[in-house]
């Protein structure tokens, strides 16, 4: 690629990452849908269609033979005539290793640190994650796996995940606005309203002190408990039992699904 495309001189491109395992993409449809959505967001024009998009990742995934790994598509800027234009985007369909967090994570939960961010263009999947990464350090410093962002007194989510708490009512929320909508985070709140109460609404980062549960949904992260957010403790300390069930449901779901083709 062109040392001139927009993505490189100012960051502009959107992109969407799926998951493949035993060799099947994974809720690839969802991800396909929110890739359209978000370059009929920032792109007046888009020089291909959908089916002809995953004709060229069937193809990718048929030759790579990686069976569990994620697909990466980004469509750029593209050449810029003078520096800032957007040009005809650039398309570029990766295949890449994955790496899932240790099973340990799952069952202790993770810490997360608060930043307050709202990102650009919230829902839609940008290429720009520069605060996330510049706040690599911090992160670690922290003994943290990850940031979560609020704004206004809102909590958002995180660099690259969605967020759930369950109250005590035992009523699962997640953020209704401000955010990128995981395609993750659809399946579980679909799953979720099967046998309990879920609203997307509002959370504020004072309601953080007295959720009982906390977790996070994400591709590479599938659903993953949250234990500690900055110096105060969510509920017991102890992964939740809500959660859990969560997680053990995702989990099933997504086997059926590639049984299911
Ligand atoms: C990708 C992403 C998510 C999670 O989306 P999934 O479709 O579940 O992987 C959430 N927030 C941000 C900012 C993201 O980039």
């Amino acid at each position: 690629m062109g040392i001139s495309d927009l993505s490189i001189i100012r960051g502009y491109g959107i992109f969407d990452f799926f998951r493949l395992k035993d060799n099947a993409p994974l809720f690839m449809e969802d991800h396909l849908d929110r890739f359209f959505l978000s370059a009929r967001k920032v792109f007046d024009e888009i020089p291909f269609d959908k089916e002809s998009l995953e004709a060229r990742i069937r193809k990718l995934i048929e030759v790579n033979q990686m069976p569990v790994s994620g697909i990466r598509v980004v469509l750029t800027g593209g050449y810029t005539p003078d520096g800032y234009s957007i040009g005809l985007p650039n398309l570029i369909i990766t295949q890449e290793h994955i790496k899932f967090p240790p099973d340990e994570r799952y069952r202790t939960g993770v810490k997360l640190i608060t930043y307050p961010y709202l990102r650009e263009l919230p829902e839609v999947k940008t290429i720009n994650y520069m605060t996330g990464i510049w706040l690599k350090k911090e992160i670690a410093k922290a003994g943290a796996f990850d940031v979560l962002y609020h704004h206004n007194g809102l909590v958002c989510e995180l660099t690259r995940s969605n967020f759930f708490i369950v109250n005590q009512q035992n009523e699962i929320i997640t953020p209704d606005r401000s955010i990128l909508k995981g395609v993750t985070r659809r399946k579980v709140l679909d799953l979720a309203r099967q046998k309990f109460k879920v609203h997307e609404a509002p959370v504020s980062v004072d309601d953080l002190r007295t959720a009982k549960e906390a977790f996070l949904t994400g591709t590479t992260k599938k659903v993953l408990p949250v234990t500690l957010i900055d110096d105060f403790t969510i509920g017991d300390g102890q992964v939740g039992s809500i959660t859990k069930e969560l997680m053990q449901q995702f989990s099933l779901f997504e086997e059926k699904y590639i049984k299911q083709g």
